[in-house]
């Protein structure tokens, strides 16, 4: 395949394109078809050994991490000008691997250029700080530094988009890093190393392993020369490398699921609603961690918002995530689709109504994918496992309320705290709710969209530490009080004749 044909198989560490250490491989899937792409390097745990001492010994040898922040500054802008340059062929190396559209892989990479162009705009602008030191004859600063060595965890659902928000900070602060995309969708990342060496970082700057978490992930919470550890993934897994990194009191940064609530008030203009729904629920197939899986809707117009979200979802195009007219790609893996599926049989053993879709599609041309149909599940209540636990699929539940509190106390019921919408045309209303709302971000009168300049984060479980945003960078930051006494003199406190 042509757009593979160059493409590394390998991994990257200490400067240079490796195979695995027992030479184990992966093949990697296109959801749409199920062909094999392309095989790639299945790392082991050694590998990921010899790429965290490698970024251990160069942050320690400090030619990167003490440049200074122009020049840091110099080298991400440098990584976002490659992104710009190669976007179309990212783009559909990202829809090759993923299933989205190729509209929506675009999107992706221009975000992408923008989270680069943000950081390295932000790599030279701390100063430091100085302190009005209340001991005389001391001056006082307050400096921060790269924390140091950095492990970079990934999912499949955004693979270059999470790892840039990854990357580019921990590059702008002169960190080391060793990021481990995802095992199902690794291309982007790969794409993007190779671009990253042409830019050119000293050894061990960058490395990148490949490989199943399940197999190589533990070694990159529990290592002792490890400073921090950036997650994005499942729940399970972030509770698993939490506990783990307590073992060196190793710092955590998590991006963990969501359970997103989408509150439509009955004075919304109900044609935005119904659309910004569907967009909340069904953006890129709802495997999505914002995804508005949660509809909560006034009851004086939930019959009529049931409705015309169905007949909207009646005229969804399914298909190639390269065919310009298809506005839903597959699920990811055959995996991902069963679970989606056991949670539509777990919604009708729960007594919900499966108000449209709840199966796979029955055209010919899809039964290669991992395929499944919009779906919208009625008569839903918070006591539901539906309710409550995170599908990642084009699947959405619609509740019932009456009053603001009511809507409140549904959107908060819930261990996760992601993120939310509210759609009402009464502003001082909707900036009451979004105050009451416990998540890392609210959308009054829209859904889904994120900035560089913006932090993202969660609430509760959905996560701890934020990535984009100034608060983005801080993550990559220790801070550090540097005193000097101007006219240092003995004290006399201790064995004083
Ligand atoms: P996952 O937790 O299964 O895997 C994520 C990554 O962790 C993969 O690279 C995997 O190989 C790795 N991993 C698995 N076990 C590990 C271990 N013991 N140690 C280290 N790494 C390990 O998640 P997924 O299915 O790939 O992604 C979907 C999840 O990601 C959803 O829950 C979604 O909400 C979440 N997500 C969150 C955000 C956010 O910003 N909060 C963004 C995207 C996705």
């Amino acid at each position: 395949m042509e757009l593979v044909k160059n493409l590394s198989r390998r991994q990257f560490i200490d400067g240079e394109w490796v195979e695995s250490s027992n030479k184990a491989t992966r093949k990697i899937i296109n959801p749409y078809n199920q062909e094999v792409i392309v095989e790639v390097a299945e790392g082991t745990t050694e590998d990921v050994e010899r790429a965290i001492l490698a970024a251990r010994r160069s942050f320690d040898d400090g030619e990167y991490a003490n440049e200074t922040g122009e020049v840091k500054g110099q080298k991400v802008r440098a990584v976002a000008d490659k992104i710009k340059e190669h976007r179309e062929e990212l783009a559909k190396l990202e829809t090759l691997d993923t299933g989205k559209t190729l509209e929506e892989s675009y999107a992706d990479m221009d975000d992408i250029h923008n989270v680069f162009m943000y950081f390295a705009g932000l790599a030279d602008k701390d100063g430091g700080e100085l302190v009005n030191s209340p001991i005389p004859n001391t001056e006082s600063k307050i400096v921060k530094e790269p924390i140091g060595v950095v492990t970079q965890i990934t999912p499949w659902n955004y693979p270059l988009l999470q790892a840039s928000w990854k990357i580019a900070p921990a590059l702008a602060t002169g960190c080391s890093i060793v990021m481990k995309p995802s095992e199902i969708t690794p291309l982007t990342t790969i794409r993007v190393f190779e671009l990253m060496e042409e830019v050119g970082f000293p050894k061990g700057v960058i490395n990148l392993v490949l490989g199943a978490g399940a197999d190589i992930g533990d070694i990159m919470s529990t290592h002792k020369d490890v400073d921090l550890v950036s997650f994005t993934g499942g729940l399970q897994t972030g509770k698993r490398i939490m506990r783990q990194a307590a073992d060196h009191v190793t710092n955590i940064a998590l991006e963990l699921g969501g359970k997103n609530p989408n509150i439509i008030f009955d004075d919304a203009d109900f044609e935005v609603a119904v659309d910004q729904a569907l967009n909340g629920g069904l953006f890129h197939a709802g495997q999505v961690c914002s995804a508005g899986s949660r509809i909560i809707v006034h009851n004086d117009i939930k019959a009529d918002f049931e409705k015309a979200l169905i007949d909207r979802i009646h005229n969804i195009k399914m298909g190639d995530g390269f065919e310009s007219s298809t506005e839903l790609g597959p699920l990811i893996s055959k995996e991902h689709r069963d679970k989606v599926e056991g949670y539509v049989e777990i919604a009708k053993e729960e007594g919900a109504t499966i108000a449209v879709g709840g199966k796979r599609p029955e055209r010919e041309d899809l039964q290669d994918g991992f395929f499944f149909e919009p779906t919208v599940i009625t008569d839903c209540d918070t006591s539901m496992r539906i309710v409550q636990e995170e599908v990642f699929g084009p699947v959405v539940t619609i509740e019932g309320f009456d009053t603001e509190e009511e809507a409140v106390r549904l959107a908060n019921d819930s261990i996760y705290g992601l993120a939310g919408g509210v759609f009402t045309t009464d502003i001082n209303k909707a900036n009451r709710v979004a105050k009451k709302l416990r998540m890392g971000t609210v959308w009054i009168n829209d859904f889904h969209p994120y900035f560089a300049q913006a932090p993202w984060g969660g609430y509760k479980q959905s996560g701890i530490g934020r990535e984009l945003g100034h608060h983005g960078l801080e993550e990559y930051l220790e801070t550090k009080h540097i005193l000097t006494n101007t006219q240092s003199e003995p004290v006399h406190w201790f064995g004083k004749q």
